[in-house]
């Protein structure tokens, strides 16, 4: 019989919204405690934030003893937080999810509904999203591309928003991996999974955290983590131009042979040249993607350091107070 559920948050630089959360979260933990009978525990892992943002989870957690704070040694970025909440994380279904009400708490509640019934993994996936513009258009157009090149059937439409059981939760933590695309592994996982549809909202507060340089590297992760396609692109590529190579020595041969004068220009040497060239640094570019990762992974690092756990304690003062982060 399941017992207790626990939500991980990554938190950097959200201090605008966290009153709405807290408020939001409370909520829902304790519907989620009167309706289905589960503890839960709320980790919130502080990726180094600069703003006030651990010292108002502290006060949170000084009044709610189902939050535990992991306070990161400095920024690391959004999946090697999610890695140490993971790790941290004692419930018998761990729930992902953004800090920044993207993805809206509610939802926890049917994604344990759908757990409750059997489901090993519950995905959250997005009916619609809020990104609009030339980030929208990117988002639409990595997940297109993801879909068709992933040696791994992925699923276009989710992010790290979902539940594992902990069976489901040890197996992907086994991966150890450091450049991590969450969506992927717990594909890769497998077991029985289940969706849940939903629409994501505007972030609260505030302006995004990742930066387009972030977002790209973590779109490359995805593309080079689960597919080998690029290689064997570059080998394609190189038959072909190899191939026309040959067909067209063949052809001056055989203009030579016929005494067929041909005034050399120099547009096609060229071509030739500059084609080869951008073709060959391409190629040189992806192994060099390949080749970085393989030289992450074998350096061992961590994905994280861990500068103190902050653990919740009971309430004592009154939740009025608490909401506000005790800055009455
Ligand atoms: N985040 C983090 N570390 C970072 C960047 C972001 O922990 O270096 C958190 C952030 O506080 C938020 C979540 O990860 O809770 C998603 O970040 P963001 O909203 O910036 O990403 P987006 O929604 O644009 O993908
Ligand atoms: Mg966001």
């Amino acid at each position: 019989m399941p017992r207790s559920i626990s939500i991980v948050m990554p938190i950097y630089n959200e201090e605008a919204l966290l009153k709405e959360l807290f408020e939001r979260m409370t909520r829902v933990m304790d519907g989620i405690e009167s309706e289905f009978r589960l503890a839960c525990e709320w980790v919130l892992v502080n990726d180094g934030s600069r703003d006030r943002s651990f010292e108002i989870l502290c006060n949170f957690s000084a009044n709610d003893r189902r939050l535990v704070v992991l306070d990161l040694s400095r920024n690391f970025g959004h999946q090697p937080a999610i890695q140490a909440g993971l790790e941290h994380a004692s419930g018998d279904a761990v729930i992902v999810m953004d800090g920044d009400l993207q993805d809206p708490p509610e939802l926890i509640r049917e994604l344990v509904r759908s757990w409750l019934t059997g489901n090993a993994i519950v995905v959250a996936e997005r009916r619609s999203r809020a990104e609009r513009g030339i980030k929208g258009m990117m988002f639409s157009a990595f997940h297109a591309m993801l879909g068709r090149i992933s040696d791994l059937k992925m699923e276009t439409g989710s992010g790290v928003f979902g539940l594992m059981d902990r069976r489901a939760l040890n197996d992907l933590l086994k991966l150890k991996e450091r450049n991590r695309f969450l969506p992927g592994l717990r594909t890769w996982v497998g077991y029985q999974q289940a969706h849940v549809l939903y629409d994501r909202e505007e972030r609260a507060a505030g302006k995004p955290k990742q930066s387009f340089t972030r977002l790209f590297r973590y779109a490359f992760d995805a593309i080079f983590s689960f597919s080998f396609k690029p290689l064997r692109a570059i080998w394609t590529l190189g038959f072909i131009v190899s191939f026309f190579s040959f067909c067209y020595a063949l052809f001056l041969v055989i203009v030579r042979l016929l005494h067929i004068n041909v005034v050399a220009g120099f547009t096609t040497p060229t071509v030739a040249i500059l084609l080869l060239g951008g073709i060959q640094l391409i190629s040189i570019g992806i192994l060099g993607e390949y080749l970085a990762r393989i030289y992450d992974e074998v350096k061992q690092r961590p994905h994280y350091v861990i500068r103190e756990i902050v653990r919740g304690e009971p309430a004592t003062v009154p939740p009025a107070l608490v909401a506000t982060g005790g800055a009455l």
